[in-house]
């Protein structure tokens, strides 16, 4: 917790303010994962017809809708998972730095995406090699 005084004197993000930083990741990361509830809230909708109101159906549901919503939780997951190292990058006074070749990334591309770890050109090498958009 004594990061902030330990600050990068090399190549420092001079346009980045770490508390707005954290306040919008933090924000995407809740709207991230306020969206699952909502999509569990309309499958439990449209299925709680059949339920019988012992509890047990219930179950049944919520194992059902895990399926159904498992796509989008494994990219709300990935989504959260990189805000969450973006925010550790933060705190290690490492945010805003590339991951890959360790150069600053432009503050337009930190603007535009707050948890992006990499520079538009390790991202665009890192795509190709994995052949993700
Ligand atoms: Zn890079």
């Amino acid at each position: 917790m004594n990061t902030q005084s330990d600050p990068i004197d090399d190549e420092m993000v001079g346009s980045i303010d770490p508390a707005a930083v954290r306040a919008s990741l933090e924000a995407l990361r809740a709207e991230l994962l306020d969206s699952a509830p909502d999509i569990d809230a309309e499958v439990f909708r449209t299925r709680s017809d059949v339920s019988d109101g012992s509890g047990e159906t219930e179950h049944l549901v919520v194992a059902e809708q895990k399926d159904m919503t498992a796509r989008v939780d494994a990219l709300t997951e990935r989504a959260v998972a990189e805000i969450d190292d973006a925010l550790a990058r933060l705190d290690a006074g490492t945010y805003g730095r590339c991951t890959d070749c360790g150069r600053a990334i432009p503050a337009e591309r930190l603007e535009a995406v707050p948890a992006a770890a990499t520079c538009m050109d390790c991202a665009a090498t890192r795509s190709r090699g994995r052949g993700l958009v």
